[in-house]
């Protein structure tokens, strides 16, 4: 699917063209900086295009049957299944993240189309009862042109999650896709083309967040603003959008905790906190960054935990053998780097890790190897910040109390996991969590039917699930006096009259 050398356009009315000023931007492959591609950069300009191509579509969109737009989408996700191993490949070369991860990731992305095309063929208003002869219904209509602002960490899966509701919703859109990975972005333009959707539903504009993102959300003409990336990004967002009333859905940082008890087989813990803290090098925004152990098994799982993690091949991230890749940027290799630095000025103990690893086939990209900090206090900075790559820190607990005191001891609340044989303390710890997404002896889940979003500042809003369907529409709410009797307010008629 890639192109012939030539800079990839932007996707604009169902066409690929060259931005406005002409400029590209050059995207590079992290796991030796080699040049992968480079992709036209929009601005404003650019951007204002595709509003008008996604308002002019939306007339087309929005009058077409939810069934409709249904098949489409599962034509659209048939389509997406065949293309996969090529969209694996390039998600690879663009962030680095191992191509074994990838393809179990990718691999998934179909079933958002058929789940939220399913939803758009059999969603219900409903016919809330009003008293008196009347007719009262709801419905449930499209916003209009939705802006959709993605990351670099899962550029299709995060895509996907925001688009799927979007479109089953009826409405058009604008995404601005991370300056790093904006290529799979851009191929999905003609997966959606050949599935039948009409050109203009969506749009993808290239570009930095500074321009390209600015304009888009601070544009009055988006109904509403669906962001994934850096709490300190939604905020912005947030207060330019609030001052147009325009909508906002954000899924922003997290520092999730994973909650070992003590009666959890140490194999079985430490094989869970591997999956939690160094799926995607740690880029990811429900990582277990914090491992949370009850002080009986702390120092067995401790053990355990250094060993595996010593063990994890990095390498090559096309390599269906390697597990670990490098980090997207020289700036996420930077920060891992610094907060290494960080925690050991903290005086928490290196017990794995914190190091470029050594040898050839590492020297150009930006890899690090899994890192874990022990003596670590909830107060560290290590302990509260996110960092956003393969660190993870351990802190030793004693009691179910202090277990969740710990866990809620963030300013986020995005995820945490529980470990414990122990049903009934299972759900009572989960039901005192400050956290949109808890999972009982499992982490990194995720369904297209099942919300996802933040607590605290983790996020407004949620992905997935009827929630995001029905967060992509708005009520008309439709009152029907079925009465032919004549109504007259003001006439002195003696007749008692019905005001509300
Ligand atoms: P950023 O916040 O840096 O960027 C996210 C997106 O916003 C990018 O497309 C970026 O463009 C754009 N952007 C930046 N500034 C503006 C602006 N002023 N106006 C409009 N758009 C802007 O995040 P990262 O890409 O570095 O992703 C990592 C972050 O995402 C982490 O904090 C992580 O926790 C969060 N995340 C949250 C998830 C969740 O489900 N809650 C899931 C995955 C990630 P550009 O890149 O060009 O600057």
């Amino acid at each position: 699917m890639m192109n012939d050398g030539r800079p990839f356009g932007l996707y604009i009315d169902g066409r690929f063209q060259p931005a406005s000023t002409g400029r590209t931007i050059r995207i590079e492959n992290p796991k030796d900086r080699s040049h992968l591609a480079d992709v036209a950069e929009g601005d404003e300009t650019d951007i204002d295009l595709a509003i008008d191509a996604a308002e002019r579509a939306g007339k087309i969109w929005a009058a077409t049957p939810g069934a409709v737009r249904g098949d489409i989408m599962h034509r659209a996700g048939e389509l997406l299944a065949k293309e996969l191993p090529d969209l694996v490949t390039i998600e690879v070369d663009q962030i680095g993240r191992a191509r074994r991860e990838m393809t179990a990731q990718l691999g998934r992305l179909p079933e958002w189309f058929r789940y939220f095309g399913a939803v758009a063929r059999t969603h219900e208003d409903t016919v809330p009862p009003f008293g008196g002869k009347f007719l009262n219904y709801t419905r449930r209509v499209p916003l209009g042109v939705v802006g959709h602002v993605t990351p670099w960490n899962h550029p299709l899966l995060i895509l996907t999650k925001k688009i799927a509701p979007s479109m089953a919703a009826g409405n058009t859109m604008v995404v601005k896709p991370s300056e790093l990975a904006p290529i799979t972005p851009l191929l999905l333009g003609d997966i959606f083309k050949e599935a039948g959707v009409p050109d203009g539903v969506y749009n993808v504009v290239p570009g930095y967040g500074a321009t390209a993102g600015k304009a888009l959300t601070s544009s009055k003409r988006i109904k509403k603003i669906d962001l994934t990336g850096g709490t300190e990004t939604g905020k912005m967002v947030a207060s330019i959008a609030g001052a147009n009333l325009t909508k906002v859905a954000a899924e922003l940082g997290g520092k999730a905790a994973v909650i070992m008890f003590d009666d959890t087989p140490i194999e079985r813990g430490v094989a869970a906190a591997l999956f939690a803290s160094f799926i995607a090098t740690g880029q990811t925004c429900v990582q277990g960054a914090r491992l949370l152990v009850q002080r009986s098994v702390h120092d067995a799982v401790v053990a355990e935990l250094v060993r595996r993690t010593n063990m994890i091949r990095i390498g090559n991230p096309q390599d269906m053998a390697t597990q670990m890749g490098p980090l997207v940027s020289a700036r996420q290799r930077e920060l891992t780097e610094r907060y290494v630095k960080i925690g050991l000025e903290e005086g928490a103990t290196l017990a794995a890790g914190g190091k470029r690893p050594n040898g050839k086939l590492f020297e150009n990209g930006y890899y690090h190897q899994p890192t874990i900090f022990t003596n670590v206090t909830g107060s560290m900075r290590i302990a509260q910040e996110e960092i956003f790559g393969p660190v993870v820190v351990v802190i030793p607990f004693d009691t179910e109390e202090e277990a969740i005191a710990l866990s809620n001891g963030t300013e986020f609340g995005l995820a945490t996991s529980i470990w414990t044989r122990d049903v009934t303390r299972a759900h009572r710890v989960a039901h005192r969590l400050e956290s949109g997404i808890v999972w009982i002896n499992d982490h990194h889940r995720i369904d297209p039917c099942s919300p996802w979003g933040g607590f605290k500042m983790s996020g407004i809003g949620r992905e997935n699930g009827l929630i995001a369907y029905e967060e992509y529409t708005q009520i008309q709410n439709v009152i029907v006096n079925l009465s032919d009797e004549p109504f007259d307010w003001y006439a002195d008629d003696g007749q008692e009259k019905r005001y509300s």
